[in-house]
């Protein structure tokens, strides 16, 4: 089954003006293979000046949140439609950081997936359990939990323009990767979720694999039936090591 591969930077609340202006020369000389795309998810000032999308076919900007209300009066946040004006094409959409720290409910968060999609734009909708969840061996049950709102929401044929990255709660920033045998197995248990909904669907959706990926362990995890990518935080603020990573991608 081809599949599109994509690697994502999540950059979170990192960066300046000195990284936009080094990735925008850095990237220029980028060698991808076919089918791979890569989305650059700074923080939302930096979305505008970061022109090597403009000038790339393969690489895109995201953004690392949206709001799921078209307009008015909600101070501090931005719109879909705004996204859109400043040629955005992706967003990632219930970051663990946001479920933690700004309590987005699963249901919030699939409201902010409808919002996307109707827009237009393509949703990377994280997924992911904590240390604890994975002991108790409840890892299976929080991903079916946080997917599932989202289904119903949205339906599962418009998951042919969803993208969904598994990102282990414990193994974001910590150094901490998850095995290539591990993340195989659960990246193939929520395909086997969405087969259980639309088989042909399922197929078709990219599932990235976040979690301390760096230019050393890319390569495994990347080889593995059903990781199609990556969602990249903190080795892609680094440019060399985030080159190594887009093009240790392998699409068809
Ligand atoms: C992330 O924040 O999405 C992430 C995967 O971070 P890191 O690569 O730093 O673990």
């Amino acid at each position: 089954m081809t599949r599109r591969v994509i690697v994502a930077a999540n950059w979170k609340m990192n960066g300046n003006l000195e990284l936009v202006n080094s990735m925008n020369a850095g990237l220029e000389s980028l060698v991808l293979s076919n089918n791979v795309d890569v989305v650059l998810c700074p923080s939302d000032p930096y979305l505008v000046p970061l022109s090597i999308v403009t000038k790339t076919e393969n690489i895109h900007l995201g953004a690392q949140n949206v709001s799921e209300h078209l307009s008015g009066a909600f101070t501090g946040e931005v719109s879909t439609t705004m996204l859109q004006e400043m040629s955005v094409q992706y967003v990632i959409v219930g970051h663990s950081e946001r479920r933690s720290f700004y309590k987005e409910s699963s249901t919030e968060v699939a409201r902010k997936v409808k919002a996307v999609l109707a827009a237009n734009l393509t949703p990377i909708l994280c997924i992911g359990e904590s240390e604890a969840e994975r002991s108790a061996l409840k890892t299976e049950t929080v991903l079916s939990a946080q997917l599932q709102p989202v289904i119903d929401e949205v339906g599962i044929e418009k998951f042919i323009d969803v993208v969904i990255a598994y990102e282990p709660v414990w193994a974001i920033g910590t150094g901490k990767t998850a095995s290539p045998e591990m993340a195989q197995e659960t990246h193939q248990f929520i395909r086997q979720f969405l087969t259980n909904e639309n088989a042909d669907v399922a197929n078709k959706v990219p599932l990235l694999y976040g979690g301390s990926v760096n230019a050393a362990n890319c390569e495994k995890l990347f080889a593995q039936t059903d990781i199609d990518g990556g969602l990249i935080g903190g080795a892609s603020l680094k440019v060399d090591e985030f080159k190594v990573i887009c093009s240790t991608a392998k699409g068809s």
